[in-house]
Formats: C-alpha cells, sequence, structure tokens
C-alpha cells in the first residue's frame, strides 16, 4: 500500500517522524510539514534519508494532486485547511496508526483501548498481565510511542498492545482489534469534535471491522457506553460492580466468571475507577487465557502510571500520592474519591477561570489544603468558604513545608492540583516528579 507512493506528512512531532522513518525504506516520495521548529538531529536524519521536510505555517501552497496520501497528525483538526484541501483533491487523509499497522503481520493478537479517561492504566495493565507469561509483547499507540517506531519487529502469534485515542480513530479504516476495551465516555474533547455526537460515534470506531470473533470490553456503569454499543456486531463481554457482569468487583473482591480473582485489599491501585480499569483489563487478558496467579503477581506491585494517582510511599503511617495528571476538577474528584483517609491536599497551578466549587462534593475527607502557583489566592478564598484549613505557598517546595507540619499518622498527602502546570512548569511530569523528590525529602530528615 505505501510502496512508490506520493506521501504528505502533516505534522512532525514524534508520529510524524516515525512515520517518516518508516515510509522512506519503501521507496516512497515523502514531504513533511510542520508549523513549529522541529528537533534538529530528527530533521537532519529525515533530510539524509531523502524526506523533504519543511517548516512552514503554510503547507497548504505545498499540497497538490500529485500525493496519494495524506498522513495527519491526530491533533489536526478536520477543518484545516489542508486537510480540506486534500479532501476537495481526492487524496486520502489517514493518522499514523492506520498507516502502520497496514505493515503489521496479521497474525499478531492486537488488543486496542479507547475511552474518555483510564486508557493508559487500562493498557498499561493488559501489558503487564500479558507480560507474566508471554514473551512476545507490545505496547504503544497514543501512549507516546508511535506504531511506526516497532511494527516491522512485531511477529505472528505476539500481542500489541494500542492506546488508541478519538483523535486517532477519527482517521481509521482498516485498522482492526482482535480485542477492544472501551472505558467510558464523557463529554471531553469537545474543542476538537463539532458535537458531542461525532465524538461519541467515532469512539465507537474501536469496534470497526469486527466480526462475531472478536471481543468487546464494555464499561457497564457507564451509560454511554452502553448505548454506542447497542448495534455493533462483536461478542460483547461486561464489567461492572454488578454480579451478572463478566468481570465484576465488590466492597471485597474481584470477579471473574463468579469466580474470585483477588481481595481488594491485595490491589496496590486505590479507586473505584481503578477497579473498572483492573476489570477490563482482566477480560482483556483471560481472552488469552492468562492466570489469576499472574494477574494477583501485578496487581500486588503494580502502583499505577505515574502521575496517575500514583503511589509514591508511605512512611509513618502516611501515605503520598502523585496525580500530577489530574489538571482538573473531574480528575481530582476522581482522586479524592478514591480515599477515605483524612486528606492533605495540594492544589494550584495555572488558572483558567475554572471554580474551585466543582470539588464540593468530594472535599469531606479533606483536612488541609495547601495551595500554591497561579491560582492560589482562589483557592484560599474556595477554602475560607467551605470552611477547611488553608497555607498558601508560593510554590510546590514551599507547600511541602507546610505539610511536614501539619500530617500525622493515618493521613493521605495527595498532590491532585485540579490545574494545569505551565504556570510553574513544563509539563505535569515535571511537576509530579519534583513533587515525589520532596516527598523523599520531607520523609527522610
Ligand atoms: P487516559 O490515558 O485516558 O487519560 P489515565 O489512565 O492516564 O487515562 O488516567 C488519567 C486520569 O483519569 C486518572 O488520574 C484518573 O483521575 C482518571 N481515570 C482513570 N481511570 C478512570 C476511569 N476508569 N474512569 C474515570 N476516570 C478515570
Amino acid at each position: 500500500m505505501f510502496e512508490n507512493k506520493k506521501i504528505f506528512v502533516l505534522g512532525m512531532a514524534r508520529s510524524g517522524y516515525e512515520a517518516c522513518k518508516l515510509l522512506s525504506e519503501y521507496n516512497n516520495t515523502i514531504l513533511v510539514t510542520d508549523m513549529n521548529e522541529q528537533d534538529e538531529e530528527h530533521v537532519l536524519e529525515l533530510t539524509k534519508l531523502g524526506v523533504r521536510v519543511e517548516i512552514t505555517s503554510n503547507p497548504v501552497e505545498l499540497l497538490d494532486s500529485s500525493y496519494d496520501y495524506v498522513i495527519k497528525n491526530p491533533g489536526i483538526k478536520y477543518d484545516n485547511p489542508l486537510v480540506v484541501k486534500a479532501k476537495e483533491l481526492g487524496i486520502k487523509v489517514i493518522n499514523e496508526v492506520e498507516m502502520a499497522y497496514s505493515f503489521l503481520n496479521k497474525g499478531v493478537n492486537v488488543i486496542g483501548v479507547t475511552g474518555s479517561n483510564g486508557k493508559t492504566t487500562t493498557v498499561n495493565l493488559i501489558y503487564n498481565f500479558l507480560k507474566e507469561e508471554k514473551d512476545n509483547v507490545f505496547l504503544g499507540g497514543n501512549i507516546g510511542i508511535p506504531l511506526s517506531n516497532f511494527v516491522r519487529n512485531i511477529k505472528d502469534g505476539s500481542y500489541l498492545v494500542l492506546e488508541i485515542s478519538d483523535h486517532q480513530l477519527l482517521d481509521m479504516y482498516d485498522f482492526k482489534t482482535n480485542v477492544s476495551v472501551l472505558t467510558n465516555i464523557t463529554p471531553t474533547h469537545l474543542d476538537f469534535h463539532p458535537s458531542y455526537e461525532v465524538y461519541k460515534n467515532t469512539k465507537k470506531k474501536i469496534f470497526n471491522n469486527h466480526t462475531k470473533e472478536d471481543i468487546a470490553v464494555i464499561n457497564k456503569e457507564d451509560k454511554e457506553s452502553n448505548i454506542v454499543t447497542e448495534n455493533i456486531v462483536s461478542t460483547k463481554y461486561y464489567y461492572g460492580n454488578d454480579n451478572t457482569c463478566k468481570c465484576y468487583y465488590d466492597d471485597e473482591n474481584i470477579y471473574y466468571d463468579n469466580e474470585k480473582v483477588i481481595s481488594l485489599k491485595d490491589i496496590v491501585l486505590q479507586g473505584k475507577h481503578n477497579y473498572q480499569n483492573i476489570c477490563a483489563a482482566i477480560i482483556a487478558v483471560k481472552t488469552y487465557n492468562v492466570s489469576n496467579e499472574s494477574i494477583n503477581k501485578v496487581l500486588k506491585r503494580f502502583n499505577g502510571v505515574e502521575h496517575r494517582l500514583e503511589f509514591v510511599l508511605e512512611k509513618n503511617n502516611i501515605k503520598f500520592y502523585n496525580d500530577s495528571k489530574a489538571t482538573n476538577c473531574v480528575s481530582t474528584n476522581i482522586a479524592l474519591n478514591s480515599f477515605n483517609e483524612p486528606t492533605i491536599l495540594l492544589l494550584g497551578g495555572t488558572d483558567r477561570g475554572h471554580s474551585f466549587h466543582d470539588l464540593d462534593n468530594s472535599i469531606k475527607n479533606v483536612k488541609a489544603i495547601m495551595c500554591y502557583g497561579e491560582t492560589k489566592d482562589r483557592i484560599e478564598e474556595y477554602a475560607k468558604e467551605m470552611n477547611i484549613k488553608c497555607f498558601k505557598s508560593n510554590n510546590l517546595k514551599e507547600a511541602m513545608q507546610n505539610v511536614k507540619k501539619v500530617m500525622e499518622s493515618g493521613d493521605v498527602v495527595l498532590l491532585s492540583p485540579a490545574c494545569a502546570s505551565w504556570d510553574q512548569y513544563k509539563c505535569f511530569e515535571d511537576r509530579g516528579n519534583e513533587f515525589k523528590e520532596l516527598v523523599k525529602e520531607i520523609t527522610n530528615e
């Protein structure tokens, strides 16, 4: 399919770069454009491979009908002028995963995970469960490792676990999984899609090309997921908190086919949302006969994906969690609902004008709020209104000194800032890493 073709790669970044490298090995004529300056070494490398690299804010002029395909970065919107022009010219627009998929051996077991929340956690669980028992397991996709990078190393009989975003699903046509998980659907990314209806139907594409032989793993607790999957032809397995589900959890255990798999007390991951992710992952790997023993091993050590309600350490009966990925109140609510312990909550960051009262229903266990960053004054005001003790600092380092003063046995200390990090950090990962360092400092002193 992608041999001796003329291909326009729109958007370089990591996936465009990997796509160009893969395509360059099949005698394709390739042009890649991006409006932002790119890593110099990457540009040099691609140029050496014969790829034409154009950094320009006006790529439309570069596209003409001689191109066979446009490979679009998933973050680029439908109404981008180049995408519109490509469609007018009758050029097929696809994304990097769809292109890379065409190079995949057809005897590979493909497991795809999509949903509004929980994708990264669920793919990591699936990957770890499978790795316990199989040698040839691969993880990639939206998680930051483009499929183009490793697709040709995947032999028949291997397992490929892919996180797929709704942006990626948009331009999928031939892509097909053997097992697809839909974690949930909530109204997010509505700045990208023309309507919620379109967003929901995009998620459904994770089941594209399925037959009865293929498995759909669906969250019974999520109404939208149930509606969207009503008419799919896949064999449907449900998970949730009632015992009619293939995999379910109650207050004590997780069960598969009505048989106990593990006690909740043996699982490091916390929170109902994580029990859902675990159930989804169990159904996915039971398709490949992974044993309860292996699942137990993983769940007893897996402390979450970095920066997503990640367990950092426990000292003097105080537990520290890093949930730096929580950049809005929805995520912070989920984190707060995962604990019954008295909680010291670190809140703050970039001010997007959002109301902290969206936390009202989850804040009951919070004994103190440590606020910092751009939003610190508004958070202080909020804490006053809620009658919660509040300590104001300029930054996380100072905030942690206040944590040290008030923390006591039995507490949870939670960084779940409900704000983006850009006022003081490059990204949420940097914020989470600093937090973890500070936790070590204050617990070692
Ligand atoms: P994604 O990859 O879809 O962004 P992650 O696994 O990275 O999801 O989790 C991001 C955040 O989403 C978590 O910190 C948590 O707040 C929330 N989350 C995770 N799993 C779920 C779930 N099953 N339902 C609702 N929210 C979830």
